[in-house]
């Protein structure tokens, strides 16, 4: 107790430390990854106030410099945009993700910089930089359904979620409304539909395979994705 209240007085009077150190290094919330899970957490928990530490073990990515093949031609690249047979015989994991190619190698963690042991077969791929995998996805947005959150529990496997779609609907809505996803609404009950923006227009030859489905299996859907637009004109 005595040596407690000598050390405060020791900082409180010496001009040399930095005393507001310990209230500026303390958080109230500190989020791992910047990926879509952790930025969205790390802005919602921005949003109400609480002062929020993100770290990020990867490199940052700043807009536009580090796109290096972004506005690059198939011709520009010195295999067309394939990945030579090292490259892919050196990435047996990585490369079994159909993203992975000239274009995008840059933002995959390559299999022998941060190896892992597998029990059982595992593909984990994986984007060490800021942002994560967001840098990567391909911008579908289903949302899930019970037939999702009920099947691992029907079939055995792990244990049984603890929410179902009703728990987390007014959350995909939450997030809809502020990302904009495009799509129809289809009344499908596997597949939920969402807070939409106008859907793309299908082609001619999807719009006839469309009405040649529902014609022929009137349980069979085709629609147009639900897609999260770069840009949307309204
Ligand atoms: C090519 C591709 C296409 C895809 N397309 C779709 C799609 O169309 N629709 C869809 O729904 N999903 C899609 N996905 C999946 C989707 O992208 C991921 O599920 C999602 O981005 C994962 O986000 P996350 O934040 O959970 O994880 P991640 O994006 O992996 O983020 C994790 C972050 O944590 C960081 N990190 C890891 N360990 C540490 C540590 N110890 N300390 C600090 N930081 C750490 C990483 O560097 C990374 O930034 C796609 C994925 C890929 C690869």
């Amino acid at each position: 107790m005595e040596d407690n209240e000598n050390q405060n007085d020791r900082t409180k009077g010496s001009p040399n430390l930095n005393t507001k150190g310990i209230a500026e290094n303390t958080y109230d919330a500190i989020v791992i990854g910047s990926g879509i899970s952790g930025g969205w957490a790390a802005k919602e928990l921005c949003e109400k106030g609480l002062k929020t530490l993100v770290l990020e073990r990867g490199r940052n990515v700043e807009h536009i410099k580090d796109y290096p093949t972004a506005n690059n031609n198939p011709w520009d690249f010195p295999h067309r945009g394939r990945l030579p047979l090292k490259t892919v015989q050196e990435n047996p994991i990585v490369s079994r993700c159909y993203a992975f190619e000239e274009a995008t190698q840059h933002f995959f963690v390559k299999d022998n910089e941060h190896p892992y042991s597998q029990e059982k077969p595992f593909d984990w791929i994986r984007g060490y930089q800021v942002g994560g995998k967001s840098l990567l996805w391909a911008r579908w947005t289903q949302r899930w359904s019970d037939l999702d959150f009920e099947a691992n529990n029907k079939q055995g496997i792990a244990v049984d979620w603890p929410i179902r779609y009703k728990d987390i609907a007014p959350w995909y809505s939450y997030v809809e409304k502020f990302v904009g996803i495009s799509g129809t609404r289809d009344r499908i009950p596997h597949l939920p539909d969402g807070e939409f923006l106008p859907p793309m227009e299908m082609n001619c030859v999807e719009k006839h395979l469309k009405s040649s489905i529902e014609k022929n299996y009137p349980n069979r859907h085709l629609i147009i994705c639900f897609y999260q637009p770069k840009t949307f004109d309204t």
